[in-house]
């Protein structure tokens, strides 16, 4: 009989047939097709993994056969995961994969294939009574009376063995071999063979403990614990730690192609071990050492591909637009290809590797290291990846966000229980040769307290004079980097520690405006989705809904969202294909996108246009891109306080008492009240209150919000501004220009002011920006004012400005 059925892949347990069992469901696939299978006939697949430590199996990684079940019931616990009573059927094979966004599969149940009667019954006997005995002297055995007594009562050679290989204490490629088994008998005889195995075990065990008593000091219990394990490691076969062992090391010692200095620490802790008793934890200390010391690459390495043209097709096949980015990245591997000498090939062939010391001399490795700095989801690390690719080298990405411990770069000292080397390390070992590509991703986001500063070891690591003999705590022997290639991401500049920063090559990706991110999305991510939900040649999803999507679902500089998004929508596609299949190809058009995605989160048109009094449209730039920021004060009768809220840093603060100082000498021209900074209390506030935000960049918007408040002139909020202000009423330039403008014209302005030095960078701006936005410059505030201040209502103090308004995210800095 054939069946669909939804996948609980277990990673530690293999459940046999006819029992019921309770299993921890936290993945969300496995949750899927448990909630799947609750809204069906509650029916699943249980069947284990081949490998426990893949988080998310394909088919082939999960064994052939599993365990139908029938889900009982499903408790939802506080940390998210489920509690998943089962009962078992019967045993199943899996035939195939049915496409959908969760696991589901095609099985077939498995015939009973009858052996001979006569043998069946003697073999039923014998394992019923080697089980009896198992479970006498199995201490750890959970089973009761009355549990024993209904194995003992089964007839049925099949289920006698699902029975007995649940409860026994076995590992798991031992119960999958029962289950995996083909005829009853066959599965029967392997359970009675593992029980006989397990008896004779338990035998071994009672004369190695004799022994031990025998010669027992019933004094030295340190004394007793040695004489067992050495018991122990004899009965094993042979001496302390066993010779072939030892053997196996060592060859693997000789094989790693290890510097001589290192070679001889390895041997000497080889000696170590064979000094050590089998088993004990100082021989596991060592053991993973040598282990350690044997699994980094010393010498193997990539050959790699120098070819800029190459590159360039690599590059521009992975990535849509940034043509000054790959010019940038082109430029930079081509001046490493020019200073980079070849190895010297010797008269038989032999390529002869030039030391660290060489390559110094030849100021070769001086070369600066990558840093790719903008928000996130502009493709960073994904430029990083082809690189490698282009280049035919390997690729590690180390995550260096939140690390605020330098032992996370160096390891711990061996001295430590469970101390390991650190995360460079790792990584290299990972890489397996010593000319990888390193990622160091967030690079400013590592910080630094007590535990030790994580930043001065990356100077280390970063160094092409120091990283030639790379210290890690653990390792102990110095590791050679310098023939890594490190290439960094940062989303800011700012807080990447100056030594650091000098160090790189910076290139900025400031994000992506509208049509690129369509085309983005057009080319590279939406097939990438039909493709990997089972979809390609099925559905077409129109520009109109990829602007849709674009616009209404996503509000970002890089397109991390709009990814997800076209995950989603082809997820729910996928689903739908199984429910109601369609013929040919079905066309998304930008009228269903909710069906897929839910009514629109932004909606380009919600920005307030109408001018008002004391509210200002400013626009700032953070770690995350450009994005809108809205000034608001309010001017109230009093004595000349000055009000300030919203998390301002100093320098924001500063921006107020400027323009307040502006305003009191051109209060005139301005038709505000002379003796305003003696008789109006001002009120300055910065919406989203709870987000920090300082820079001076919001300069004249503030201004113009003050000045609006003071003279009571409403402010046009359909022209977003930036720029510093000066004591004297000069606007000076800031950063991020195009990041800024990217988010006005994202939130629907299309008219900005920004100062006249900035003038220069207009130049990078895309020309879809420079089209649709008309670009104000401006050198003093009196020329904003003048653009943006309407004349004077006949209220001479302002009307309370409504407090509302989307706002920035995540700590703002303008
Ligand atoms: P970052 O490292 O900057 O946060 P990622 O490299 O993770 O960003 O990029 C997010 C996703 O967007 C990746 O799947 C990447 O391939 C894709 N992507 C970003 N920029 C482009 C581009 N210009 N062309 C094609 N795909 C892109």
């Amino acid at each position: 009989m054939i069946w669909e059925l939804p996948v609980v892949a277990l990673r530690n347990m293999v459940i046999m047939p006819g029992v019921t069992q309770n299993i921890d469901v936290g993945r969300p696939k496995s949750k899927r097709a448990v909630d799947e299978a609750q809204g069906a006939d509650r029916r699943v697949l249980v069947v284990t993994q081949r490998d426990a430590t893949t988080d998310d199996p394909m088919p082939a990684e999960l064994h052939d056969i599993g365990t139908l079940a029938v889900i009982k019931q499903v408790v939802r616990l506080p940390d998210n995961t489920y509690q998943v009573l089962v009962e078992t059927q019967e045993r199943v094979k899996m035939l195939e994969q049915v496409p959908g966004s969760y696991l589901r599969v095609r099985v077939e149940t498995l015939d009973k294939q009858p052996g001979n009667p006569d043998e069946l019954r003697v073999i039923i006997q014998e394992t019923k009574s080697a089980f009896e005995e198992y479970q006498r002297q199995n201490k750890t055995l959970r089973l009761d009376n009355y549990q024993l007594e209904g194995i003992k009562t089964l007839s049925d050679a099949g289920t006698l063995a699902d029975q007995i290989a649940h409860h026994a204490t076995w590992t798991l490629e031992e119960k999958q071999a029962v289950l995996d088994a083909g005829a009853e008998q066959v599965r029967l005889t392997l359970v009675l063979q593992n029980l006989t195995r397990d008896l004779e075990r338990f035998n071994m065990d009672k004369k190695v403990a004799g022994r031990v008593k025998e010669q027992m000091d019933a004094n030295q219990r340190e004394y007793y614990l040695r004489e067992q394990m050495k018991a122990i490691g004899k009965e094993l076969g042979g001496g302390e730690e066993g010779p072939a062992e030892v053997e196996a090391l060592r060859e693997k010692i000789e094989a790693a192609g290890m510097p001589d200095e290192v070679k001889e620490k390895a041997f000497k802790e080889l000696a170590r071990l064979e000094r050590t008793p089998g088993g004990s934890p100082e021989g596991t200390v060592v053991r993973n050492y040598i282990d350690w010391l044997t699994d980094v690459p010393w010498s193997k390495r990539d050959e790699e591909i120098l070819d800029i043209v190459r590159t360039r097709d690599i590059l521009d096949a992975d990535h849509y637009g940034l043509d000054d980015v790959k010019e940038r990245i082109l430029e930079f591997l081509a001046v490493r290809q020019l200073t980079h000498k070849p190895d010297e090939v010797d008269a038989e062939g032999n390529k002869k590797q030039r030391t660290a010391e060489e390559r110094i001399e030849d100021s070769e490795l001086r070369a600066p290291i990558l840093c790719l700095v903008g928000p996130p989801g502009v493709g960073k690390t994904s430029l990083g990846k082809s690189i490698a690719r282009s280049l035919n080298r390997k690729f590690v990405r180390m995550a260096l966000g939140g690390m605020r411990d330098e032992a996370e770069i160096r390891g711990h000292r061996r001295t430590y229980i469970g101390s390991m080397p650190g995360r460079i390390i790792q990584g290299m070992k990972n890489a397996s040769v010593v000319n990888p590509i390193m990622l160091l991703d967030e690079i400013d986001k590592m910080s630094s307290d007590w535990r030790g500063d994580p930043s001065s070891a990356m100077l280390e690591v970063l160094d092409p004079e120091q990283n030639h003999t790379f210290q890690d705590h653990y390792l102990e022997v110095p590791y050679d980097l310098s023939q890594v290639m490190f290439i960094t991401t940062a989303n800011s500049l700012q807080t990447i520690p100056r030594p650091l920063l000098d160090r790189m090559e910076v290139i900025q990706i400031p994000g992506y405006t509208m049509p690129e991110k369509l085309q983005i999305a057009k080319r590279y991510r939406l097939p990438r989705q039909l493709r990997g939900h089972g979809l390609e040649g099925r559905m077409e999803v129109t520009d109109a809904a990829l602007q849709r999507i674009i616009e209404e679902y996503t509000m970002e500089a890089g397109v991390r969202n709009v990814d997800r998004m076209l995950s989603k929508l082809a997820r729910k596609a996928a689903r739908e294909l199984l429910e109601k299949p369609w013929e040919g190809v079905k066309t998304v058009d930008a009228e269903q996108v909710p069906d897929y995605l839910g009514i629109p989160m932004f909606k380009p048109d919600r920005m307030e246009k109408e001018a008002q009094v004391g509210v200002a449209q400013g626009l700032a730039w953070t770690s995350v891109g450009g994005t809108m920021l809205v000034v608001e004060a309010l001017a109230t009768p009093g004595s000349g306080k000055i009000i300030m809220t919203g998390s301002l840093g100093d320098v924001m603060k500063e921006s107020v008492q400027a323009a307040v100082a502006y305003l009191r000498k051109h209060a005139t021209e301005y038709g505000a009240d002379p003796e305003f900074y003696k008789n109006t209390d001002l009120h300055v506030h910065f919406p989203d209150g709870a987000t920090p935000k300082d820079g001076p960049s919001a300069g004249i918007t503030i201004a113009t919000a003050v000045i609006s408040a003071i003279t009571g002139r409403p402010a046009r909020m359909d022209i977003a501004m930036t720029g510093e202000i000066s004591l004297r009423g000069r606007v000076l330039p800031i950063g991020g220009v195009k990041e800024k403008l990217l988010a006005a014209h994202q939130g629907g302005i299309r008219e900005v002011i920004v100062p006249k030095d900035n003038e220069p960078n207009l130049q990078d701006l895309p020309d879809s920006i420079r089209n649709e936005m008309t670009i104000h410059t401006a050198a003093n505030v009196g020329e904003v004012l003048e653009r943006l201040l309407l004349a004077a209502p006949v209220q001479p103090v302002s009307p309370p400005p409504t407090l509302s308004k989307p706002a920035s995210q995540a700590g703002a800095s303008s």
